[in-house]
C-alpha cells in the first residue's frame, strides 16, 4: 500500500477560522485510541461505545470481532491494517502514517484495538506519532485479555496469601528471546500473566524453572477469553509446553500459586509429563486438591508422555 501523505499540522491551527471556505477550511479531525476489549462486547467501556458511535473511520486490527465492528455507523469506513489469516499486516510506521493523514484530513479517526491500546498494543506509538503530527489524540482504555482470563476462571491474579504481585509480560520480542529479569518472576507467591507466548511456552518455562520457580506452580493457559470458544487449560509450570501445544486462538500463559483456584472443566484438566521432566506426585495431588469437586471425577485426565 502506498503511503499516505502526511501534510505538516500545529496544535495552534486548531482554533483557527477559516474565511472564504475552501477545501481547506475542514475543521481538524482527531484520532481516538480506543481499548475494544478481549472479545465480548459487553465488555466494551460506555466510553468505547461512543467513540465509536461518532466514528468516520474505524482502523482496527483482525483480533476485533465484526460484533463490535458494527457498532460503529453503518457509513464508517472500516479500515483492517491486520488480516490476521493472510497474516498480512501493514507495518506499524504505516500505521501510525494513516492514522495522522486521516485526521488531518478532517476525519474523526478510531483506532479500535483489542484489550487495551496501552499494554503491548504499540497504542504509545500511535500517539506520539499523533503529537508529532500536532494531532489531537486520545485514549480510552480497555479490558485487557488478563482480566477476563482471571474473572472468567474464577482465578484471581492476587490472593492473600498466595499472590502478592502479579506481572504482565510478553513471550515475544522482535529479535529472539524477550529481556526479563527470569529470578525476580521466579519469586514464589506471585503471578506472571504472559502474553503473546504460545510459541515460547517451553522456552519461559524452561527460564522460570532455571531461575528457581517450582515445576509444580499452578499453571493456566486461557485461550479467546471472554468470547463463546474460550478454553481454560489447567497445568503445572512443568507442563506448560505440552499443554499449549495446538492453540489456535489467542492465549494467555498464566502462572502463579492462585491460578489453582482456577474453575475448569475436568477434560480441560492437563497434567502432562514432557518427556524429561517430573512432575512430582505433590503437584498433581495440589492441583487436583485445588480444584474441588473435580478431585472425585473419573473425567480428570492424567496423561502420560506419547499418549
Ligand atoms: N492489547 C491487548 C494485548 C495485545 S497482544 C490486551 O490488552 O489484551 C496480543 C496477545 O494478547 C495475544 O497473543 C494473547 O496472548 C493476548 N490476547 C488478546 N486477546 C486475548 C483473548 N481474548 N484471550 C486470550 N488472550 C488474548
Amino acid at each position: 500500500m502506498a503511503r499516505p501523505t502526511v501534510r505538516s499540522a500545529s496544535r495552534s491551527n486548531a482554533g483557527l477560522v477559516a474565511l472564504g471556505g475552501g477545501t481547506d477550511a475542514r475543521a481538524p479531525g482527531r484520532v481516538t485510541l480506543v481499548g475494544a476489549g478481549p472479545g465480548d462486547p459487553e465488555l466494551l467501556t460506555i466510553k468505547a461505545l461512543k467513540a465509536l458511535q461518532a466514528a468516520e473511520v474505524v482502523v482496527h486490527d483482525g483480533l476485533v470481532s465484526d460484533e463490535i465492528l458494527d457498532l460503529a455507523p453503518v457509513a464508517a469506513r472500516r479500515i483492517n491494517v491486520a488480516k490476521r489469516k493472510s497474516r498480512h499486516t501493514l507495518p506499524q510506521d504505516d500505521i501510525n502514517q494513516l492514522l495522522v493523514a486521516l485526521a488531518l484530513d478532517g476525519l474523526t479517526v478510531v483506532r479500535l484495538k483489542g484489550g487495551d491500546p496501552f499494554l503491548f498494543g504499540r497504542g504509545g506509538e500511535e500517539l506520539a506519532a499523533c503529537r508529532e503530527a500536532g494531532v489531537d489524540c486520545t485514549v480510552v482504555p480497555g479490558v485487557t485479555a488478563a482480566l477476563a482470563a482471571s474473572a472468567g476462571a474464577g482465578a484471581p491474579l492476587t490472593h492473600r496469601g498466595a499472590a502478592q504481585a502479579v506481572t504482565f509480560v510478553t513471550g515475544h520480542a522482535a529479535h529472539g528471546e524477550p529481556d526479563l529479569d527470569w529470578t525476580a518472576l521466579a519469586r514464589p507467591n506471585q503471578t506472571v500473566v504472559v502474553y503473546m507466548g504460545v510459541s515460547t511456552a517451553g522456552l519461559i518455562a524452561e527460564r522460570l524453572t532455571a531461575a528457581g520457580r517450582s515445576g509444580s506452580t499452578p499453571a493456566l493457559i486461557v485461550e479467546n477469553a471472554s468470547r463463546a470458544d474460550e478454553r481454560r487449560l489447567l497445568t503445572t509450570l512443568a507442563g506448560l509446553a505440552l499443554a499449549a501445544e495446538g492453540l489456535k486462538g489467542p492465549a494467555l500463559l498464566m502462572v502463579g500459586e492462585a491460578m489453582a483456584m482456577a474453575d475448569v472443566v475436568p477434560n480441560n484438566i492437563v497434567l502432562r509429563q514432557a518427556q524429561d521432566e517430573v512432575v512430582s506426585g505433590a503437584a498433581v495431588d495440589l492441583i487436583l486438591s485445588l480444584s474441588k469437586d473435580e478431585v472425585a471425577s473419573p473425567k480428570v485426565q492424567r496423561v502420560s508422555p506419547g499418549q
